[in-house]
């Protein structure tokens, strides 16, 4: 049988052994409501509380500022129509074009509802840059929402510098971090960070399961209405096991942030090294600071899809445009706002590599593309 080369890390991770066997306690052992006040429940409510301060210090936030969801893309929401709802000036919201849709579609729906909102232009490596966020900011903008990294072309965005601007204006600042959280360090405190969006599933944790990080202070309407959990703002019986599991995965993928980065880049640079050496025209997107292991590649004249399609029959797991796209044809909205023309964007394909690949599996990789290429 084909060993299966996976590199789509940006879809989703491999669950971490330790979670998983952690989380397995806590289905079938130690399953008690954490609401309920007999001993049983207690040790389920301990293991919340631990889970919730391990995820904190992860980021640098205090454990009352964590509020468990079941992912990035309800974070996302959250965030955006949570701060707009409570807003009876319906002030400005500010976001770029190169977003999730996660984020895209909810300022949709407010705008819908009649909350005005700003979608901010990137250069071409994709970057969101002070000088356009000066531009359309003023002291009528609530929120501003800019992606810690991009899905797709992983460029990372100037956090802080942005998060200074939004204060300066009074607004505060929301960042989807689903690509960074467990894969660069982030300390929320540092760069002034008032609300970030975190996903399990893209750090080694289980799928449905993420956490919303609100700063204390920060005014936000409830995201669900119920039991009073997640102190009244997110009601719902707490998802136990996948807090548990994405606490513990979050925890040694930050543990080991420097030696899996070391990693990463290095099976990156050979992949780069192995495109030239084959000769393969190409070109990459997405600037000089980028995630990790993330590599937008466009081969001009191609077709991404069967590009994709040619790899899997070799076992090998890419993506064209993001994963959350594969079954909308159109062209990348991110592809497209970084200036990349209609026959270049087709052609561009997704590798994201983990800590789990290896140099063998790049040398497949790179002799599978070229095939592909017919090169
Ligand atoms: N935001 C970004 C940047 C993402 O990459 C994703 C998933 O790909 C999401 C949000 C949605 O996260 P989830 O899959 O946990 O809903």
């Amino acid at each position: 049988m084909k060993q299966l080369i996976y590199a789509d890390n940006a879809a989703t991770t491999k669950l971490d052994d330790d979670a998983f066997e952690a989380m397995r306690q806590y289905l079938l052992d130690d399953y008690g409501n954490a609401s309920q006040p007999y001993s049983f429940s207690r040790k389920v409510k301990n293991a919340i509380k631990i889970a919730r301060k391990s995820i904190a210090d992860c980021i640098n936030a205090e454990p009352e500022e964590i509020y468990f969801t079941s992912g990035g893309t309800e974070s996302d929401n959250w965030a955006i129509k949570g701060s707009a709802f409570g807003d009876v000036d319906h002030k400005q919201t500010i976001t770029s074009t190169i977003e999730h849709h996660a984020i895209l579609h909810s300022c949709q729906s407010i705008e819908r509802m009649g909350y005005p909102v700003t979608y901010l232009r990137v250069t071409h490596d994709g970057e969101v840059t002070s000088h356009e966020l000066e531009r359309a900011i003023g002291d009528d903008t609530r929120l501003v929402s800019i992606m810690f990294a991009n899905n797709e072309i992983g460029t990372i965005q100037p956090v802080h510098e942005l998060c200074t601007i939004a204060h300066n204006h009074g607004a505060i600042f929301h960042t989807d971090a689903v690509q960074a959280v467990g894969h660069i360090p982030i300390n929320v405190k540092e760069l002034g960070i008032d609300m970030l969006s975190a996903s399990a599933h893209k750090f080694n944790g289980p799928k449905g399961s993420g956490f919303l990080y609100i700063r204390k202070g920060i005014a936000i309407s409830p995201y669900a209405d119920g039991g009073h959990q997640e102190s009244s703002l997110r009601s719902g019986t707490e998802n136990v096991a996948s807090i548990v599991g994405m606490a513990i995965a979050l925890k040694k993928n930050c543990d080991s942030l420097n030696h899996n980065s070391a990693q990463i880049n290095g099976v990156e640079r050979l992949l780069i090294k192995e495109l030239y050496d084959s000769g393969i025209a190409f070109r990459r997107n997405g600037g000089t600071r980028i995630l990790p292991g993330m590599l937008s590649l466009s081969f001009e004249g191609a077709d991404g899809e069967a590009l994709l399609h040619r790899l899997d029959l070799q076992g090998i797991c890419i993506s064209t445009g993001a994963a959350c796209n594969s079954a909308d044809t159109r062209v990348s909205h991110v592809l497209e706002a970084i200036g990349l023309t209609n026959s270049v964007a087709k052609g561009t394909i997704r590798i994201s590599l983990g800590k789990s690949n290896t140099q063998e599996q790049i040398s497949h990789i790179v002799s599978a593309l070229s095939k592909a290429l017919g090169t």
